[in-house]
């Protein structure tokens, strides 16, 4: 697919090359941010962004945040340099990763924000049970490094047992809302959920040790479901991300409209190596055929 059937399909996509963002996710987060507020501090916050390549919600929080906050942004891959912004290359499913977030940290977070996504399969069942994994690691990593107070935002994929992990986040914090931007395709099950207020139980402390899991018996024997909220966030005459939209005359910065590449491209994408082993397979048959 083209550079220009990519523009004309996605108009988020476009929006993100415009704006100067790595990626149209930024969207995402600038719309939650329209409902709820996430990133209005009077005073300099402490962020940590987690599961954060390229890194375009660390670009909105290094936009949008009060001089002097603390943001600090992790992934497995490695990410080139944002001002304002510490990028470390870590797995939030490790231990080690605790530590390394307070040593950058250097005090508690007011927001954990985690846009954390497997290598999807196409097996819903198989997508949701890793995407849910990769979740409960960032949740553990959030319960450490939050302020009592302090907002967790994080991807979920709506799947069967969603409403589990919303008794779960309920345990912890006092709103929890599941809510669905604009710029998110209605298609895809994915979703935020938007948890406020972090209040952990009295007499619990946070810790790797004993992390907190998915299974929340009630006395019954039974596990706990909760009914969260759905918001949709942004607004509804924003471009629908599913649609193929008609290509403006102009840019937002009102020159004539031409294609642009990306930002930032991926430094280390996953993808990278089978595009490597599918040209050298490609060149292998070509020679066998010749
Ligand atoms: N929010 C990002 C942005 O705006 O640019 C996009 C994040 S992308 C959808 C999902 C990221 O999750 C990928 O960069 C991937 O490397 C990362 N990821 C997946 N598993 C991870 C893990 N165990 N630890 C750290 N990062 C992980």
């Amino acid at each position: 697919m083209g550079k220009s059937s990519k523009d004309k399909r996605d108009a988020y996509y476009r929006l993100a090359k415009e704006q100067g963002y790595r990626a149209r996710s930024a969207y995402k987060l600038l719309q939650l941010n329209e409902t709820f507020n996430l990133l209005s501090f009077s005073t300099p916050a402490r962020v940590l962004d987690l599961c954060a390549a390229p890194g375009s919600w660390s670009q909105v929080l290094s936009r949008t945040l009060p001089p002097g906050s603390k943001i600090v942004a992790l992934d497995l891959q490695p990410m080139t340099a944002i001002a304002g912004v510490v990028t470390l290359q870590a797995d939030i499913t490790h231990p080690s990763t605790l530590p390394l977030i307070a040593q950058h940290l250097e005090g508690k977070a007011d927001l954990v924000i985690c846009d954390g996504a497997p290598d999807v399969t196409g097996l819903h069942d198989l997508d949701e049970y890793v995407q849910s994994s990769l979740l409960l690691s960032a949740l553990n990593l959030a319960a450490c490094a939050l302020r009592p107070g302090g907002s967790f935002v994080a991807k979920v994929f709506r799947g069967r047992d969603v409403d589990v992990l919303f008794a779960q986040l309920r345990c912890v914090f006092e709103r929890v809302t599941c809510a669905k931007p604009r710029s998110s395709r209605a298609s895809s099950i994915e979703a935020f959920v938007v948890c406020e207020r972090y209040a952990p139980p009295d007499g619990w402390s946070p810790g790797l040790e004993k992390p907190l899991d998915w299974g929340v018996p009630t006395h019954g024997g039974a596990v706990a479901r909760e009914v969260a909220a759905f918001v949709a966030c942004g607004d509804l005459e924003a471009a629908d991300s599913d649609a193929t939209s008609r290509l403006p005359e102009v840019n937002v910065d009102g020159r004539k409209r031409e294609s642009i590449d990306p930002v930032q491209p991926p430094t280390a994408p996953p993808y990278k190596r089978a595009v490597e082993m599918r040209k050298a397979l490609g060149s292998g048959v070509a020679a066998v055929g010749k």
